[in-house]
């Protein structure tokens, strides 16, 4: 078998003297989606913002054939992480357009750069259509797909997506995962899936990890977690 995208074991992490997490091991492979599950706290948001070298951390997290753990923020960016934040944080205040140029911040070929937003807008036609309009004045969906339209052009080959389905309207959580699983099927990219939302979640996702106040507790295919009685009863409320 090939080595995954990503490795992690024994991940560790803390905010300053409260360890969060404790001795996670995950993989995501190349081209494969992942999702970790858990209740409110159970340090999704942490694991993710452990990868981004946000906070400290112990323990090993390889990727694509480079230890990063201990890495700062902008290397692990450069080699190919790009990480969707809860919250969205697009600049409000500037254009869809702008955001997207912004993403490419760290980029020197405006060539690229402009056929890679043209790309983007290929998958999200509604940003095209709204190019000229400040991200402010966008619906909670649409910043979404900013968010993460933003984060793709820096080309990465793993997105760290932290619940993209927040207060949207379930129409548009369809549109988004659809849009999601094009990427990855057409793009090859490789996503980490942090997500409230179970059965979106599990319906796109090749494998998903369980998480418990900071502890791996159950992993696996994802359609098998989906019919895991436990898991059924506990995430997906049937
Ligand atoms: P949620 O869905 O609510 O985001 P989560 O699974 O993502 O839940 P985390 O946000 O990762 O959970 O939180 C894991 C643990 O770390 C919790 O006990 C939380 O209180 C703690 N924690 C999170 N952020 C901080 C912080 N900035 N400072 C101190 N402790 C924090």
């Amino acid at each position: 078998m090939s080595e995954p995208l990503l490795k992690v074991r024994g991940l560790e992490a803390w905010y300053g003297r409260l360890q969060a997490l404790f001795g996670l091991d995950f993989d995501v492979p190349e081209n494969g989606v992942v999702t970790l599950l858990g209740a409110n706290g159970a340090g999704k948001t942490t694991t993710l913002r452990a990868l981004s070298g946000m906070i400290q951390t112990a323990g090993d997290i390889v990727f694509a054939g480079n230890q990063i753990g201990g890495t700062v923020t902008e290397d692990i960016v450069r080699l190919g992480i790009a990480h969707v934040p809860e919250g969205r944080g697009t600049f409000t205040a500037m254009t869809v357009e702008e955001n997207l140029q912004l993403g490419a911040m760290t980029r020197r070929d405006p060539g690229a750069i402009a056929q890679d937003i043209e790309r983007t807008y290929a998958y999200f036609p509604r940003l095209a259509e709204r190019r000229r309009q400040q991200a402010g004045t966008l619906s909670g969906g649409e910043q979404q797909m900013l968010a993460i339209s933003r984060a793709l052009m820096l080309r990465p080959r793993l997105m760290l997506l932290d619940e993209p389905s927040f207060g949207l309207a379930p129409l548009i959580v369809e549109e988004l995962f659809g849009i999601l699983a094009d990427l990855k099927e057409k793009e090859g990219l490789s996503m980490l899936l942090v997500e409230q939302n179970a059965a979106m979640a599990l319906e796109i996702a090749d494998e998903a990890y369980l998480i418990e106040t900071g502890r791996m507790i159950m992993s696996g295919p994802a359609q098998q977690i989906g019919s895991d009685e436990n898991v059924r009863r506990a995430y997906l409320g049937y």
